[in-house]
């Protein structure tokens, strides 16, 4: 019989461990408290192997029986639990009410085998109540006030049907309702706070977002702004000299917009620097960084090392431009940019950074000075090192 008890022993111990270790795998809170359900059911089988080995002389084998189908049980129940959650990884998997009901029917039965001592241990049903409770949060109390009393007053009538009128008896179903009501109210109001904190930390997680949308994002042509683009562009100095890398960058700025302001009013120059910046961002890779750098101005980082995929893409964008229909109050008006584009290494961060940013400016400017849109470039790579 030792060597039974021996092996129920390091069974519950191994799954009260296994209980433990996965409660902190997973954060889903249902789960966990399931988990902790499902541990504390094994802690309880250990506690009632002590307890019938220590305080009891039983001189049938149906006790041991008993634990040894509670344990089988509990077993069970906790690996397919296991195997479904953390091996297939089902999701949601909710505890399951009837079985934990089960857990009520396995507690009368050790009630009934520890007899003697009925009057103390009795108050097992307290606790249990509180489990299911939390456990079935969602569920009324009441239910299971009943369930639990019930549960009490067929012990009462099979161990002795006397005490069932008796001052004790009346007083502890009377108690077993009070608790349900008590933790019926309490879990009505953590579930109600839980659901208002759910809806503010998510309205809290969207106006960050916006927050930063905003922070980080030019309002009119929703590109990143000037601030966000030197955070980036400090970024990729970095990330140049730590790796070896180059990376480019160009400016491209519209032709001849305060004659376009002049001619068609401000709100058309708006609609235009948005247009010219939907043309910017369709013609870029998901990596690229565009920015509007300033005024009608816009910058982009290039993260590709090779300088002709971005001289190709500057070329692509100002083609873009110059042949997009842009309408003005029904009227059709062309837009063109000029700009410069290069690539670049930096051999420490702090070398100046700004050196590759003048280099394209001032071939922004040549291409300015040669008849406007245009792209110009250099196919060497500037090498920053001073
Ligand atoms: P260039 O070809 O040499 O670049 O000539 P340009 O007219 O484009 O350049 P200039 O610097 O003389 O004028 C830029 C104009 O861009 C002046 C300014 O009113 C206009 N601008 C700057 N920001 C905005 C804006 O947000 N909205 C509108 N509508 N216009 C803007
Ligand atoms: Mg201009
Ligand atoms: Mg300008």
């Amino acid at each position: 019989m030792n060597y039974v008890i021996l092996a129920i022993l390091i069974m519950t111990i191994i799954f009260k461990l296994g209980g433990v270790i996965l409660q902190h795998m997973h954060s889903f809170r249902l789960r966990m408290m399931y988990e902790s359900y499902l541990s504390l059911n094994t802690m309880g089988i250990i506690g009632m192997i002590l307890f019938f080995n220590f305080f009891m002389d039983f001189d049938t084998i149906y006790p041991w029986i008993f634990l040894a189908v509670y344990a089988l049980y509990t077993l069970i129940i906790a690996t397919s639990y296991i195997y479904k959650v953390h091996v297939l990884s089902l999701e949601d998997l909710e505890p399951n009410l009837w079985l934990t009901l089960m857990d009520g029917i396995f507690l009368c039965f050790f009630l009934y085998f520890s007899k003697q001592y009925f009057g103390v241990l009795s108050h097992l049903f307290y606790i249990y109540l509180v489990l299911i409770s939390i456990l079935f949060s969602q569920k009324k109390s009441l239910y299971f006030s009943s369930f639990v009393s019930l549960c009490y007053v067929v012990l009462v009538t099979l161990l002795d049907v006397k005490d069932l009128f008796s001052f004790n008896a009346v007083i502890n179903i009377l108690l077993i309702f009070l608790l349900g009501y008590v933790l019926s109210s309490l879990i009505t109001e953590i579930n109600k706070l839980e659901s208002r904190m759910g809806y503010i930390c998510e309205d809290l997680e969207n106006k960050n977002l916006l927050l930063n949308e905003m922070i980080c994002k030019d309002f009119l042509t929703n590109l990143y702004n000037h601030k966000t683009f030197y955070l980036y562009y400090k970024q990729f100095i970095q990330r140049s000299c730590d790796h070896k890398e180059s990376f480019s960058v160009a400016m491209l700025d519209i032709d001849n917009f305060k004659k376009v302001n002049d001619t068609y009013g401000h709100l058309a120059g708006d609609l235009i620097l948005r247009e010219v910046s939907s043309l910017i961002l369709a013609n870029i890779q998901q990596n690229d960084i565009a920015a509007r750098y300033g005024g009608e101005e816009f910058a982009i980082i290039f993260p590709d090392p090779i300088p002709k995929k971005s001289i190709e893409t500057c070329e692509k964008i100002r083609t873009a431009i110059e042949t997009h229909p842009f309408d003005v109050d029904g009227q059709v008006i062309k837009v063109t940019i000029s700009g410069g584009v290069a690539g670049g290494i930096f051999k420490k961060p702090h070398h100046k950074q700004s050196k590759l940013l003048e280099f394209v400016d001032q071939l922004m400017y040549k291409a300015k000075m040669a008849g406007k849109n245009k792209i110009l470039f250099s196919q060497e790579l500037l090498v920053i090192s001073d």
